[in-house]
């Protein structure tokens, strides 16, 4: 029986594009932790037959719609790269729904603690909502090299990307543990089991 007094602590789980984020909330996920990404949430908010997608529908017009009934995420960008202000309106909308749904996601944890991972954990203001920050590092070339190979994108686009995110020695501030993810994947596996270790150890996140 779950004692209703637990509360799972909460682990903020960071890093660059490419740094190996999702492969790292792998190996968590294997161990047994609760994990939510924020980038899966953000999707989930504006899915077919959720009040956001319909009141994206009534703001931008059809013409963000797919004829499949799905966001177009490519016509929305336009629109919101033209102009500022429509930027500011959809963040709005959709800033507090996914984070309520991150909260409601993460109370439903049973492990000792649980994760939130989040490419922009520290540039959306995420990182209130959690304990602890994990920061994923690799050098930016590695970061690129297997962004490279998973997306099929181009070094021009990847590189933006990178412009675009916090920079490495910002998120490096916020810190609490790093794991450099510059090895195999089983120095990866061994590094999160080390820390994962380390982690049951703690109370409310603080050793
Ligand atoms: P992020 O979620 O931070 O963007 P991913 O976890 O998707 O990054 O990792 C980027 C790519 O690099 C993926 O294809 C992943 O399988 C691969 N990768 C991650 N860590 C390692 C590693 N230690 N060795 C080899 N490949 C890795």
């Amino acid at each position: 029986m779950i004692n209703p007094a637990f509360k799972p602590w909460i682990l903020g789980l960071t890093g660059g594009i490419g740094s190996g984020k999702s492969a790292a909330a792998q190996c968590f996920i294997n161990l047994g932790v609760h994990t939510v990404d924020a980038d899966h949430v953000a999707r989930w908010v504006v899915e077919p037959g959720r009040p956001a997608l319909t009141q994206i529908a009534e703001h931008f017009g059809p013409e963000v719609i797919q004829a499949s009934g799905e966001l177009d995420r490519g016509a929305l960008r336009a629109r919101i790269f033209e102009h500022p202000e429509e930027r500011r309106w959809l963040e709005a909308l959709l800033h507090p729904l996914i984070n309520q749904e991150i909260v409601s996601d993460l109370a439903r944890a049973t492990s000792p603690y649980a994760i939130l991972v989040s490419p922009l954990l520290i540039e959306s203001g995420q990182y209130k909502m959690v304990q602890r920050i994990l920061v994923i590092d690799a050098p930016e070339s590695l970061q690129m090299e297997r962004t490279l190979q998973r997306d099929g994108s181009s070094p021009e686009q990847v590189q933006a990307i990178l412009k675009a995110q916090a920079r490495r020695e910002d998120r490096l501030s916020h810190a609490d543990n790093v794991l450099l993810n510059d090895r195999d994947p089983a120095w990866l596996k061994s590094e999160v089991e080390r820390l994962h270790h380390f982690f049951l150890t703690l109370r409310g996140g603080q050793s």
